[in-house]
């Protein structure tokens, strides 16, 4: 029998070593770093190949207009967060916001988590300075811990495993969650009709009405409300950490080709899109449905260049492309790029993240985005892909199930006073629970008007 690491030389899985690693930690345990991979190169994977190819379907049928993509939850994932309320709070966040876009799309939603391993993220410094001292800057739980002291600090490869097993203890919770009728579409619409309850979302009332005349209506007709307990929920994260995902990696038995067990889709970031680079070369290797952050200053040949080479083929659903330009950018920098796709390549998934383009530093000093500026980019997104002609195929969010008060505005209106009653990320701001649900019901209208426009 052939091992992974035999098939692995075949694939030319390692290759990335030999080219330029962008963000990557300084471990300073050579020896701890390689046993820790290698332990985690024998542990069972995190999902199977089965699961991924379901999803590589979906994710064409996004791409095609027949479904859209909602891909939500913490900029950075943390162990000390990953218990069951935290979960199903973003579970039931996730669920939620789903069956409103359900109603506007008339069409299947696909629901992916930023959940189970995004805990790695790329920084803009490798230190920090505080008071005159310097320390490696903090980057995710799965490398080092925020506390500003030397030890915490230290990348230490041990937290490569507990991340694994946090992974692993997340994607099994979030499967009863979605299996075991926690999902049950009666009960998430109870949910909603709780959150119709506060005047602040009366400009919502209409769609909710009509929401809850449709489940009566399928109630009437004598719909199986049994199939709509169990819904499918994918987990995703940046592909960041390439220690941890080349270990992860493992053979589909059946096509005899690797794919990454670390999540069913993987995402290389803005910071790490170089088309030479050995982000893009390890996830050229494997076989998941993969994403790509394209931000203001991608040209429409880089987006070219990165399709040829992490989808040369052309499979649909293979590859989505992620667009986050800002508020600003999207209506003049993404037409370029997505006519000459269109033009020129072959499928692609088109994805807007609305967060990353609109971080601003608010008047008190937190790192901030205006809810306004977030719909104003999937608007514009909306728009984009009207003119040209091609597919607005989901949204991607950084977003909590609780009350945090991270993002300023929505209808119960965060100021700049507010962000410090309750500012909890550690890295990017989320919105809340409510102005996850607002955004839903905005980006609903807009699905709903794309739709009648075509
Ligand atoms: C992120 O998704 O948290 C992130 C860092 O995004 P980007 O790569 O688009 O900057
Ligand atoms: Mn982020």
């Amino acid at each position: 029998m052939t091992s992974v690491n035999d098939e692995a030389q075949l694939a030319g899985l390692d290759n990335f070593r030999n080219l330029q690693a962008d963000q990557q930690p300084t471990w300073p345990d050579a020896k701890k770093l390689a046993d820790t991979v290698d332990l985690l190169g024998k542990v069972a994977p995190l999902v199977i190949p089965q699961e991924t190819e379901t999803l590589t379907q979906r994710l064409a049928a996004a791409g095609r207009g027949e479904a859209f993509l909602l891909q939500g939850g913490d900029c950075a994932e943390t162990f000390a967060e990953a218990h069951a309320d935290r979960i199903r709070n973003k579970m039931r966040t996730i669920l939620q916001m789903a069956v409103v876009l359900t109603h506007g799309a008339s069409m299947p939603i696909v629901k992916m988590g930023r959940m189970a391993g995004q805990y790695a993220k790329p920084r803009s410094s490798a230190e920090e300075t505080r008071d005159g001292v310097t320390l490696p800057v903090y980057r995710g739980d799965m490398v080092n811990e925020f506390a500003f002291t030397e030890q915490a600090r230290t990348p230490n490869p041990d937290r490569l495993f507990q991340g694994y097993s946090i992974a692993a203890a997340t994607a099994n919770i979030v499967r009863a969650f979605t299996t075991g009728g926690y999902a049950d579409l009666r009960q998430v619409h109870e949910w909603n009709k709780g959150f119709m309850e506060n005047p602040a979302y009366k400009r919502y009332e209409s769609t909710a009405v009509e929401i809850d005349r449709a489940i009566r209506f399928m109630d009437a007709c004598g719909a199986d409300f049994d199939q709509l307990r169990t819904v499918e929920f994918f987990v995703s994260h940046e592909a960041l950490l390439l220690d941890y995902e080349r270990a992860m990696v493992r053979m589909n038995p059946i096509s005899g080709t690797p794919y990454d067990s670390s999540g069913h889709f993987l995402w290389i970031g803005e910071r790490t899109r170089k088309i030479d680079g050995a982000h893009v070369d390890f996830l050229s290797r494997v076989s998941n449905p993969i994403g790509v952050k394209l931000g203001p200053t991608t040209s429409p040949d880089d987006a070219l260049r990165l399709q040829e080479k992490l989808n040369p083929e052309g499979v649909e659903g293979r590859l989505t492309f992620i667009t986050r330009m800002g508020t600003a950018n999207i209506r003049t920098v993404l037409p370029n790029i997505v006519e000459k796709i269109h033009r020129e390549g072959s499928p692609v998934t088109w994805v807007t993240d609305p967060m990353h383009g609109n971080t601003i530093t608010s008047a008190t000093g937190y790192k901030t985005r205006r809810f306004d500026d977030v719909l104003d980019e999937v608007r514009g997104f909306f728009e984009v892909h009207s003119a040209v002609g091609s597919v607005p195929g989901g949204l991607h969010v950084e977003l909590t199930g609780d009350d945090v008060t991270e993002v300023l505005g929505g209808s119960e209106e965060i100021s700049d006073e507010g962000l410090a009653k309750r500012y909890e990320t550690l890295v990017d701001p989320r919105l809340n629970h409510q102005q996850s649900l607002e955004m839903a019901f905005q980006v609903a209208e807009m699905l709903q008007e794309f739709r009648s426009n075509r």
